[in-house]
């Protein structure tokens, strides 16, 4: 089959004729038609993540190994099924849960498995989909797809359900302020799911112009352009100096973790999403005065995702997919990805 390896970080991909897999026991073989093209993907090619004072946290001491082939955000057609494997036949098409955990450790008997404490998530520690075809452990990881196309769904697999479970998180109800900081792929979502699990006021901030119309559009009761005015006196403008209920940031630098947690309201939460990576300095006093609660996101569960696709398929999101690429071009698309020239969601259709 075709496939897109990360050989070594930073070299571009490397495009091989490998072996078929073949699926056995419960596995079952997915003929790729999607594959979405995701930030933490350009962490793996990059070696890693940026943490505090200039260092570098690298994934192949968090067990990642190359080569790999990425891609976690994958929907696509089963090809064959393994003699164990159940619930699913030859031509279903389905959506595949990544966030493969290994299986008994507290989270994962919780069905928690995005939060394992081995994870064996695809296209991370295990095979991918920038290739015609993945290996998926068991059906327990698949998503039945009806109306909805293999490539709306895909980008559902990681960035939907990470914003799905932040909204989750964030706890933002009926009439609350909540803010979203960051209107890329992540936040767009994040502003319809909002709109579909209850009725906040939306706040979207982030530095381009071009992305806040986006959000407007896509249901944003205010915009913040925090280049233009300060974002912090902007979301207490709205709350009678108050402050917002719940501020989800899907970027997660020093200087927007610092602008989320000043522009909190007391009992405020602060959920934390994105992998932009930095450290921030707290004023510890006010953590308990204030009775803030800051709430780490990473990803979500099998069951979200499963409620994820039942709200897709009966519409109650706009598709953000805007590019599509060949998976020859993989290099391309994670180049765009990086250089911020991607509005909504790149995906790859080998
Ligand atoms: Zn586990
Ligand atoms: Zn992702």
């Amino acid at each position: 089959m075709k496939s897109a390896r990360i050989l070594k970080p930073n070299e571009p991909l490397s495009f091989e004729e490998i072996e078929t897999p073949k699926p056995q026991g419960e596995q079952i073989l997915v003929r790729v038609s999607a594959a979405g093209v995701c930030h933490s993907d350009l962490h793996l090619w990059e070696g890693g993540y940026h943490g505090p004072q200039g260092t570098f946290m690298k994934a192949e001491d968090r067990g990642v190994k190359f080569p790999l082939i990425p891609g976690h955000e994958v929907a696509g057609k089963i090809e064959s099924l393994g003699k164990d494997a159940h619930g699913f036949k030859r031509g279903d098409s389905v959506l595949v849960y990544p966030w493969v955990g290994e299986g008994s450790c507290p989270a994962c008997k919780a069905g928690d498995e995005n939060l394992c404490d081995k994870p064996k998530s695809l296209g991370v520690y295990q095979n991918g989909g920038y290739a015609e075809y993945i290996i998926v452990p068991s059906a327990k990881y698949l998503v039945k797809l009806n109306k909805l196309k293999e490539s709306e769904a895909a980008p559902l697999a990681c960035s939907g359900l990470t914003a799905y479970t932040a909204i989750k998180n964030s706890g933002a109800a009926d009439g609350e302020l909540l803010v979203i900081i960051g209107a890329g792929g992540l936040g767009m979502m994040a502003i319809q799911i909002s709109k579909a699990l209850a009725k906040p006021r939306v706040v979207v901030i982030d530095i381009d112009d071009k992305r806040l119309d986006e959000a407007r559009k896509l249901g944003a009761d205010f915009v913040v352009n925090s280049t233009k005015e300060d974002a912090v006196t902007a979301v207490k403008g709205l709350s009678e100096g108050l402050g917002a209920d719940a501020v989800i940031d899907f970027v997660n630098s020093s200087k927007t973790s610092l602008s989320g947690i000043s522009m909190l309201r007391r009992r405020g939460r602060l959920v934390l999403v994105g992998l932009f990576g930095g450290e921030l300095q707290l004023n510890l006093a006010l953590i308990p005065l204030r009775a803030f609660k800051i709430i780490g996101s990473y990803t979500g569960n099998y069951r979200d995702l499963v409620e994820l696709v039942a709200l897709a398929e009966k519409g109650a999101f706009k598709n953000v997919v805007s590019q599509t690429f060949k998976l020859n071009e993989a290099n391309k698309a994670l180049s765009e990805l990086k250089g911020g020239r991607v509005l909504g969601r790149a995906i790859i259709s080998p």
